[in-house]
């Protein structure tokens, strides 16, 4: 199967793959075959009509990608997908009437079936708004066949899915000092040996902000045990700073770690955390609507440390990543200018990067996807901004401030089109 897109601004996001202003992108069996420049970036170069006969086969699908602007399918490192069945309607109110009055009513409620069709249908329009990979932090795992029912959605979606085995809030987990529940070694056990493959599994647990400490280091140890990365929530405003230190001490932080949130942990912490190779989600829009704190994005640019963004919850979020991102423009552009130049990691390329191969990283699957280079899987968006881009820096802007579902014309999960009926 090859499938050939032409003439288009393909923005790599990849450091050892250029960006092409006009380029032709190859993919062969789902994955990038080669990535050709046509221009030097000036803009002055001629789109030239050979490209088919130079890089396809005569049997290749083509998508002439002229004027259009070509990234990296965006990933969501963070959400509670089955929270997707309403959108919006939790406003106005933080975090303490969620846990104190949502949770106990809706959690309880969900089924394996309900599940199915939450998971389901917010895949579906994830990848509508250009998202091919979502982390599901799931706390609605009420049962084992709960898990499985995510599972299904995803592999019936067709997009790319992490499952975040949480505890399940429902059944009075956070704040208990019950440990994990036992299905984790037996979802551990589903994904042995495949976390290649499209769908993969994490420990989703509750941390130092959320249980004592006898029962963290246990649920971590049994994860590493498992095989599997785990994520957590650590350091909002309700909880405040203390849990990257205290993992620091316990000798637990690693690379197998992600940190969500992180809004009142210390610089220290942050630094700490980073140099133990520790992954970082900040879901800035629904920290800030839901009072979970400050984004501490400024912070993590001014130190150099990378981080990944995430819708967290469509109750208080709009669950698209071009949202996402602008709010993440905005945060770190906030901080002063210095002799004219922009903020540290205010440049769109890095926003960008902070939902694709920064996204990627935060979610141990870099070497797969996250970026647009020759092996990796052709996971990507075709995007018509709203005006042709005469530069790759301004395209990069442009994803930023234009990117958006009804600009979008193609989508590929592993080459394969994910909106067939997209106009084009
Ligand atoms: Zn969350």
């Amino acid at each position: 199967m090859e499938l050939l897109i032409t003439g288009a601004t393909i923005l790599t996001c990849d450091p050892s793959e250029p960006d092409a202003f006009a380029g032709d992108l190859r993919v062969v069996d789902g994955r990038i075959a080669e990535i050709v420049a046509r221009g030097d970036g000036t803009g002055d170069d001629p789109v030239r009509s050979d490209a088919g006969d130079r890089l396809g086969s005569p049997a290749a699908t083509v998508i002439d990608g002229t004027g259009c602007i070509v990234l990296p399918g965006l990933i969501d490192a963070h959400q509670h997908m089955w929270e997707a069945f309403a959108p919006i309607m939790h406003p106005d109110t933080g975090m303490g009437p969620y846990f104190a009055e949502w949770i106990p009513k809706h959690a309880p409620a969900v089924t394996p079936d309900s599940l199915f069709e939450t998971t389901s249908g917010a895949l579906r329009r994830a990848i509508a708004s250009g998202t091919t990979l979502t982390f599901d932090w799931c706390h609605a795992t009420n049962t084992l066949q709960h898990a499985e029912a995510a599972l299904a959605a995803a592999a019936d979606s067709g997009s790319r899915y992490i499952f975040g085995y949480g505890p399940p809030v429902a059944l009075g987990y956070y704040g208990s000092d019950r440990p994990h529940p036992a299905e984790l070694e037996v979802f551990a056990a589903r994904f042995d040996g495949r976390q290649g493959s499209r769908i993969r599994g994490a420990a989703a647990l509750r941390g130092p902000d959320l249980s004592p400490p006898g029962v963290w280091r246990d649920d971590i140890e049994r994860a590493r045990a498992a095989g599997l990365p785990m994520s957590m929530h650590v350091s909002t405003r309700r909880n405040g700073p203390g849990s990257i230190t205290a993992l620091h001490e316990a000798g637990l932080l690693g690379p197998d770690m992600q940190f969500v949130h992180a809004t009142d942990a210390s610089d220290t912490e942050l630094r700490l955390a980073a140099q133990a190779d520790a992954r970082f989600v900040v879901p800035a829009i629904a920290e800030l609507i839901t009072g979970a704190g400050d984004p501490p994005l400024r912070r993590m640019a001014a130190q150099g440390i990378p981080y990944a963004l995430g819708v967290d919850t469509a109750l208080a979020s709009p669950p698209d990543m071009f949202s996402q991102m602008r709010a993440a423009a905005l945060l770190v552009r906030e901080a002063p200018w210095v002799d004219g130049a922009p903020p540290p990691g205010s440049a769109y390329r890095r926003i960008l990067a902070a939902a694709t191969l920064d996204a990627a990283r935060a979610a141990w699957i870099d070497d797969v996807t996250g970026s647009l280079a020759s092996g990796k899987s052709a996971d990507l968006v075709v995007l018509r901004p709203l005006s042709a881009p005469t530069t790759v820096e301004e395209a990069y802007a442009q994803v930023v401030w234009s990117g958006d579902a009804a600009r979008i014309e193609s989508v590929l999960i592993e080459g394969r089109e994910m909106l067939p009926n997209a106009r084009r």
